[in-house]
């Protein structure tokens, strides 16, 4: 029987209060010491987050309440507003309905919020998760917390919105990248085409059409690797490039294939995937022959494809020149998708430029105001120079920073381009880059999942993050 709990229940609620803390290390929460602690923040005596009770054969032998959080959660983040779902039971079983119904209070709250669920009852959690989806989920000895002899207990985080709804893909990576968590993007594309065997100057993105299984696979390697989220063979899928190959008439065709790729290779993971987009080849006038409108036009029309086939968000990427990068976010912003936007700078005797000439401060300058939630450099650079790309970059604004390096700079040998700078060598880097102010990294030429696979290892080292309930148990 579930009813909600009273005074008398209090003693109760205590003594399977005190089994959980003293089978348990938990190190991650104040507990209440007192009884009027205990009680209050229970909420035994609120009107708003009742604590409920389970009652088997005249017994309480479990107790289940909504309370406020602030703090710092088991992912090691600092939590504000948020509300603390809680199940403590003496038996397992009990659970699922029960929590669900709590859930769905703290949904009603209204509160912009995560919610930490947690519970002794694997079952349920795993029962719940399914239902609701949790931004999170993990068992707690995983995120470094001492359950040794509570293995089963499951530790989740739901997030929601205002209005109740749950939180989008997109908002749970934002909310990640809003509490100072260092996020891990993919690694190299292009390179990793190559290797499987896509010739030089042949249109990569035909190879979501002609290859499918070996673009999925890329996607596929980086998170399993352990990257946060991934990106799609689409940066040269705009009117412009795929004119030269041949291919206008199958853009849409090879954007919507590209992030379809994606999407099925994130899925498992409940991953963001961001559509990569690339520069056009073209300039707008003077220097070359376009006006903004039209190249303004060819992002959108790009875009467009991308984001009616799945895509969270954008990731704009290896641009030159400044003005067509703030009109690839221009699109990406009307679209009205989150937007990374990354610029390519060579190191130079005046600096980091682009290879026209454009600075740091131009760049970021346009990008921001152009609207990119995210910005950054990538290619170009190896992870030392990186650094100061990220330095220079952190001066000038308060906007996330993200930051994808070469594997170290290209040698030719035997006619074929070479990276050289192996995953330990780059993985070094990135404290550096996280105390540099950065915020996404991810690696660009000549990286491989395995560069990925130790940069979460490093990035692991250095902060505490969410890690997924074991596929088998789900
Ligand atoms: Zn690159």
């Amino acid at each position: 029987m579930i009813r909600l709990a009273t005074s008398a229940d209090l003693d109760a609620i205590n003594a399977i209060y005190n089994h959980y803390v003293e089978n348990s290390t938990c190190t991650y929460q104040t507990q209440p010491s007192t009884e009027a602690e205990r009680a209050a923040w229970f909420g035994v005596h609120g009107e708003k987050h009742p604590v409920t009770v389970y009652e088997s054969d005249g017994e309480v032998i479990g107790w289940a309440s909504l309370s406020k959080f602030h703090g710092r959660s088991a992912y090691g983040r600092t939590v504000e507003n948020s509300i603390y779902v809680r199940n403590e039971t003496r038996h397992k079983g009990i659970g699922s309905a029960l929590l669900a119904d709590l859930i769905e209070r703290a949904r009603t709250l209204g509160h912009h919020t995560i919610v930490a669920l947690i519970s002794a009852d694997q079952a349920a959690s795993i029962a719940l998760h399914r239902k609701f989806g949790f931004a999170e989920a993990g068992r707690l000895k995983e995120v470094g917390n001492k359950f040794d002899r509570w293995l089963d207990v499951i530790y989740m985080q739901l997030m929601l919105n205002g209005s109740g709804r749950m939180a989008s893909r997109i908002e749970k990576l934002i909310e990640r990248l809003g509490a100072g968590e260092m996020l891990l993007g993919d690694g190299a594309w292009g390179t990793q085409l190559q290797r499987l065997g896509l010739e030089f100057g042949a249109c990569p993105e035909e190879w979501n059409v002609t290859h499918p299984d070996d673009v999925r696979g890329i996607a596929r390697e980086y998170l399993e690797a352990g990257a946060d989220f991934c990106l799609t063979n689409t940066f040269g899928a705009n009117r412009f490039r795929l004119t030269r190959h041949g291919f206008a008439s199958r853009l849409n065709e090879f954007n919507a294939a590209g992030v379809k790729l994606s999407r099925e290779a994130a899925e498992p993971f409940d991953a963001v995937v961001a559509a990569s987009v690339g520069p056009t080849g073209e300039f707008v006038q003077p220097e070359g022959m376009l006006s903004r409108a039209e190249m303004l036009g060819a992002f959108t029309e790009q875009i467009a494809v991308l984001k009616d086939a799945g895509a969270d968000a954008i990731c704009i990427e290896t641009m030159y020149v400044p003005e067509e990068a703030a009109l690839a976010v221009e699109a990406a912003k009307k679209a009205g998708l989150f937007c990374m936007a990354c610029i390519t700078f060579d190191s130079t005797p005046n600096g980091f430029r682009t290879m026209l000439g454009a600075n740091i401060q131009d760049s970021v300058i346009a990008l921001e105001n152009a609207g990119a939630d995210v910005i950054g450099s990538n290619c170009g650079n190896g992870m030392e120079q990186m650094v100061q790309v990220a330095k220079e970059m952190r001066a000038l604004t308060k906007k996330p920073i993200m930051i994808k390096a070469n594997a170290g700079i290209p040698e030719l040998v035997k006619g074929k381009t070479v990276y050289n700078e192996g995953p330990g060598a780059m993985a070094r880097w990135l404290a550096e880059l996280k105390a540099a102010g950065v915020s996404i990294v991810g690696g660009c030429c000549g990286t491989t999942p395995e560069h990925i696979r130790r940069f979460r290892a490093e990035i692991d080292s250095f902060q505490t993050r969410a890690v997924s309930i074991d596929k088998e148990t789900l």
